[in-house]
């Protein structure tokens, strides 16, 4: 009996304190085959031969690999040292502010950068610069998934509850997978239907931050402000998935096109990244 007892309180605990971790895998596979499509030949090549030193195919077999690091008992050091780099807590204002929002580059923002430059530095062993490739991928589409870029006060409205369905869940799954899942798709076919819209505009560099991943920070950021990310009464309707479902969408089309850009840059001819924090 204890220790059942003892099994409940720790899976309660599990639940308090284990944060959901950004878009689900539908998202982050449909991220990562929209960057597939837009690699240059440079880019494609060494994608192509740190993907084969792990055994995998395509960019989409390794986007949630950060995410089931914790679930496995050999990589948990790892999964929790990085639990910290899916997310950055804004404070205040939607302005990345390195010192408070990032400290030590402990969020999506630091880590990006990071791991771009691991994996931009060909002295560096293969095996590094793949999992670092694998962390690219992820962190990338994370960062654009608005709510990993929320309010601290409610972890990225984690801590916010819906309806959605009939079912309870929060906000925040709502954004990383239960939106999405309103499509009835598989990664491939919605991957399909997003490149159907055809090139994705991106949002203009913003000066003279400097930073590519803070600027997608505060965008995300951006987004979360608007009125009705936050359904009125708590309840996931119709009519917020016509709304709020082109959002999260047009979002998965620019981490991929920023994915795809990052890799063409850190991959491609030039051979210096900088490091911004
Ligand atoms: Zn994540």
């Amino acid at each position: 009996m204890r220790s059942i007892h003892r099994g409940i309180l720790l899976c309660l605990g599990l639940l308090a304190t284990t944060p959901a971790f950004a878009w689900g895998p539908l998202g982050h596979r449909i991220v990562a085959d929209l960057a597939d499509a837009q690699l240059a030949p440079g880019a494609r090549a060494q994608v192509d031969a740190l993907l084969a030193s792990e055994h995998m195919q395509s960019m989409a077999d390794i986007a949630n690999w950060a995410d089931t690091l914790r679930d496995d008992p050999a990589q948990a050091a790892l999964g929790k040292a990085t639990a910290p780099l899916h997310y950055v807590n804004m404070h205040g204002s939607c302005d990345y502010k390195p010192a408070l929002d990032c400290p030590d580059g402990q969020c999506v923002v630091g880590a990006i950068n990071h791991y771009a430059a691991i994996l931009g530095n060909r002295r560096l062993p293969v095996a590094a610069r793949a999992q670092a490739l694998n962390f690219v991928v992820h962190f990338v589409g994370d960062v654009n998934q608005p709510l990993h870029a929320g309010y601290q006060q409610d972890r990225g409205a984690n801590d916010y509850q819906v309806q959605f369905d009939g079912q309870g869940s929060n906000l925040h799954r709502m954004w990383d997978s239960g939106l999405l899942s309103t499509r009835h798709l598989d990664a491939l076919d919605y991957t399909a239907l997003l490149q159907k819209q055809g090139p994705v505009t991106l949002p203009a560099p913003i000066a003279p931050l400097d930073n590519p991943p803070a600027q997608w920070a505060e965008e995300s950021c951006k987004v979360v402000m608007n009125e009705g990310v936050y359904p009125q009464g708590h309840v996931i309707g119709q009519s917020y998935i016509e709304r709020e479902r082109p959002i999260a969408e047009r979002q998965l089309r620019i981490a991929g096109k920023r994915l795809a850009d990052l890799l063409n840059r850190v991959l491609g001819d030039s051979r210096t990244v900088s490091t911004p924090r």
